[in-house]
């Protein structure tokens, strides 16, 4: 059975702080853990330490008891209980550590022994809300920094792999290939919708293995990465760092500036060919069979007694399609009248859908995911506090000759490692949070619940405005005994 000594002292600092503190929570708190474990145990007291009195007698008697190995566990609420500042923390852990002694607190056991675990222990009790602000900074500025020495953060663009050692990226021709291949023949006049197609249709794949998407081959033509610009923004700090030559380029300049002025005068062109919409659904509808855009025609019919009317009508699919693409969808054409009432019920029925994640919204599970990622965020911050720290230590250590510089330059090493994936955690957590914000969210719900209440009314320019900022296509099957519609929200 352990011999367990169990260890209180109050803190000057801490008086008048929570209730937790008070030296009578604190052996209630560890006088439980003891029993619940049976331990054999003895304790401690130091009471209140003050200025007058620095010397820790029962501290320094616990200690010798150790020494003579008649303790293998030290129980306190928490490790800070132990020193008064990082320098005796060291030098504890590295007691403890060699007469084999855990040190067990409410949130759980250490083992002194073992090193990462004791530099952990060891700063768990050493952060305070303002050091937080500092680590927000210092992060910023440390990722400032890498990117200026031509280090790469964040998401590696396709075409490119990360050198493990330098933390530089190369070039994997085989991808680079296909982004030269993308420009030449966008410039040809293929557009964005063909590449994608076309890239799918040879069989290219991305490292997921699923076709590549209108967003990648978007990227291949306008991610300024493939002419070696980095560019990193920072809100904290306020600033935009533009890095040329930040990675060997897969393009050259000229080409790279021929696609973005194709692309401007493709999107211009675009726009003198817009006309107003004629129908609510126009640049919407999609065949349910091949997801081909179908066309709206206008149609003029006239009844016996001589008098002409227009009508719309989505016109039947005219694509090809089939292994050797040698005949037509044929998926038919359909009036607008008939399939109109059939969105606008299909819009109701999103409508009820939005109200309830308006109410999910406002209960209380909503909140705690929040406070999750806040707390989340927050632990995050804590951790790259402790590593920064934990760099301290170890260099502490040699100056101390207790560890090889060798070995010094390993630990730094992972402790820089760990500190990248920190950061990059940290971004993902804190754009999730952004990406909570729960009023912005519910306006726009609220808003287009508003306006679907009141979308048969408007004029069809502002209906077919508001369905495209919501719909991305909507899938139209009409074909044989089939019919069908299907909406695809955004
Ligand atoms: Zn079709």
């Amino acid at each position: 059975m352990a011999k367990v000594a169990i260890y209180v002292r109050k803190s000057r600092a801490n008086e008048g702080m929570a209730e937790k503190e008070t030296l009578e929570n604190q052996l209630n708190t560890v006088l439980h853990i003891a029993k619940k474990k049976k331990y054999d145990y003895e304790i401690f007291n130091e009471g209140v330490a003050s200025s007058q009195n620095p010397e820790r007698p029962q501290l320094n008697r616990m200690l010798k008891e150790i020494e003579k190995g008649k303790y293998n566990r030290i129980l306190c609420t928490n490790t800070d209980r132990l020193w008064k500042d990082s320098d005796e923390a060291f030098l504890l852990y590295m007691k403890l550590g060699k007469y084999n002694v855990l040190i067990e607190t409410e949130d759980g056991i250490f083992d002194p022994s073992d090193k990462m675990q004791k530099l952990m222990g060891y700063f768990k009790a050493h952060m305070d809300e303002e050091e937080y602000q500092k680590t927000r900074f210092r992060m910023a500025a440390g990722r400032i920094s890498r990117v200026r020495s031509k280090k790469h953060m964040g998401n590696v663009p396709y075409g490119y792999r990360k050198d493990k050692n330098t933390d530089q990226l190369y070039i994997v021709e085989e991808e680079a290939e296909l982004i030269r291949k993308a420009h030449e023949l966008y410039q040809s006049g293929m557009s964005m919708y063909r590449l994608t197609q076309y890239f799918s249709d040879i069989g290219i794949r991305s490292g997921e293995g699923k076709a590549f998407r209108d967003s990648t081959i978007r990227n291949f033509l306008t991610n300024k990465a493939y002419i070696g610009i980095y560019t990193l923004h920072s809100t904290v700090l306020k600033e935009t760092v533009t890095i040329r030559d930040s990675y060997p380029s897969i393009l050259d300049v000229a080409t790279f500036e021929k696609t973005q002025a194709k692309i401007v005068d493709n999107t211009t062109k675009d726009r003198r060919n817009h006309m107003p919409p004629k129908t609510p659904l126009d640049k919407l509808v999609y065949c349910g069979q091949c997801d081909g855009a179908l066309q709206i025609h206008e149609r003029k019919v006239t009844n016996k007694s001589g008098e002409t009317s227009t009508y719309y009508s989505i016109g039947n699919c005219r694509r090809l399609v089939g292994e050797e693409k040698d005949k037509r969808c044929g998926n038919s054409s359909v009036s607008i009248k008939k399939i109109l009432p059939l969105v606008y019920a299909e819009l109701r029925k999103h409508r009820y859908g939005l109200q309830k994640a308006l109410e999910k919204m406002e209960s209380n599970d909503y909140k705690a995911e929040l406070d999750k990622l806040e707390d989340k965020k927050k632990e995050l911050q804590k951790k790259l506090q402790g590593l920064e720290d934990q760099k301290g230590v170890i260099m502490e250590m040699v100056k101390k000759q207790i560890i090889p510089i060798s070995e010094y330059e390993q630990e730094r090493k992972k402790i820089e490692k760990n500190v990248e994936e920190t950061e990059l955690e940290y971004d993902s957590v804190s754009l999730q949070i952004e990406n909570f914000n729960i009023e912005d969210k519910k306006a726009n719900i609220e808003y287009t619940m508003e306006t679907i209440d009141c979308l048969q009314i408007l004029p069809f320019k502002e209906q077919n405005d508001f369905l495209k900022s919501i719909i991305d296509r909507i899938l139209l099957t009409n074909k044989d005994d089939e019919k069908e519609m299907e909406i695809i929200y955004y």
